[in-house]
């Protein structure tokens, strides 16, 4: 089966410094994969570099079977690549619902030269990508008067509005308390499930790793240093030096032991 993503020996420099080094993976259809590694790692370059935001020093990337190395954002966003960022990324003047059916119009490609017309189109599939993400309640609410957990839920949302094959998703959970985490990946297991999408995530809670990833890579100073399921990464004892150096080792406190 043709990997949903491919990324072949990516590289990228600032000045003299590698960020990314040469990392090489797949991520399989309806796979939910975590790529996790302590700060500075690369993980935020590398997803900048699969959704075109950053050109590559060096390396490809493919998207079912199709080249996408160096196509801008909005092609590869158009191609089924979704993305939900670190800080999130939300119109705060419009409802929840409008910026779902901002996105669907994007996605559907209309115009809108009346900007009104956004309030009445795609009001229904709003709706229920709302559902999906346990948001249907508050569609008309401010974005700006939304808890943070809920800001994050209506990002998924929006991201689905595009009906992508592959998500990326950095630090989807930074900032949300540990019961909402889990709770928003539990969400992204499920949609994985249910619409057989694959997800690429960064994630620093373990548990979180641990409860949900069906594959983990690790990245440390740019290079990929593991690639396996939960027990082959854990057990891998370059990854267990490398967290043991953080003082914590997939969320059992380091004790020296
Ligand atoms: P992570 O997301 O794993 O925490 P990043 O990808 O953000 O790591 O950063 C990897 C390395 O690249 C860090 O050393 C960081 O300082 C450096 N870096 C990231 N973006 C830039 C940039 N735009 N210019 C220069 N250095 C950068
Ligand atoms: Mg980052």
């Amino acid at each position: 089966m043709t990997a949903v993503l491919k990324v072949e020996n990516l590289v990228k420099t600032f000045g003299g410094i590698k960020a990314v080094n040469g990392v090489s993976f797949e991520v399989a259809p309806g796979e939910l994969k975590a790529l996790i590694g302590p700060n500075g790692a690369g993980k935020s370059t590398c997803f900048n570099m699969l959704m075109g935001q950053l050109p590559a020093s060096s390396g490809q990337v493919f998207l079912n079977g199709e080249n996408i190395t160096g196509r801008p954002p909005r092609d590869i966003w158009r191609r089924g690549v979704g993305r939900t960022f670190q800080i999130t990324g939300t119109y705060q003047s419009m409802t929840v619902a409008e910026n779902v059916q901002m996105a669907l119009m994007s996605h559907h490609r209309r115009l809108f030269s009346v900007f009104s017309y956004a309030y009445k189109l795609y009001r229904e599939e709003a709706l229920s990508l709302l559902e999906i993400v346990g948001m249907a309640d508050q569609a008309d609410r401010a974005c700006a008067v939304l808890a943070y957990g809920d800001l994050k839920r209506l990002e998924l949302a929006i991201a689905l509005a595009n009906a992508p094959t592959l998500l990326l998703m950095d630090e989807p959970t930074a900032g949300m308390a540990p019961k909402e985490r889990i709770r928003l990946m539990q969400l992204t297991a499920d949609i994985v499930q249910e619409r057989g999408v694959s997800v690429l995530f960064t994630e620093h809670d373990m548990d979180v790793v641990f409860a949900h990833a069906h594959h983990i890579m690790v990245l440390n100073r740019g290079e990929l240093i593991a690639d396996g399921t939960a027990a082959e990464v854990r057990n891998n004892a370059h990854v267990q030096e490398v967290y043991l150096g953080g003082g914590t080792l997939f969320g059992q406190e380091n004790t020296g032991a």
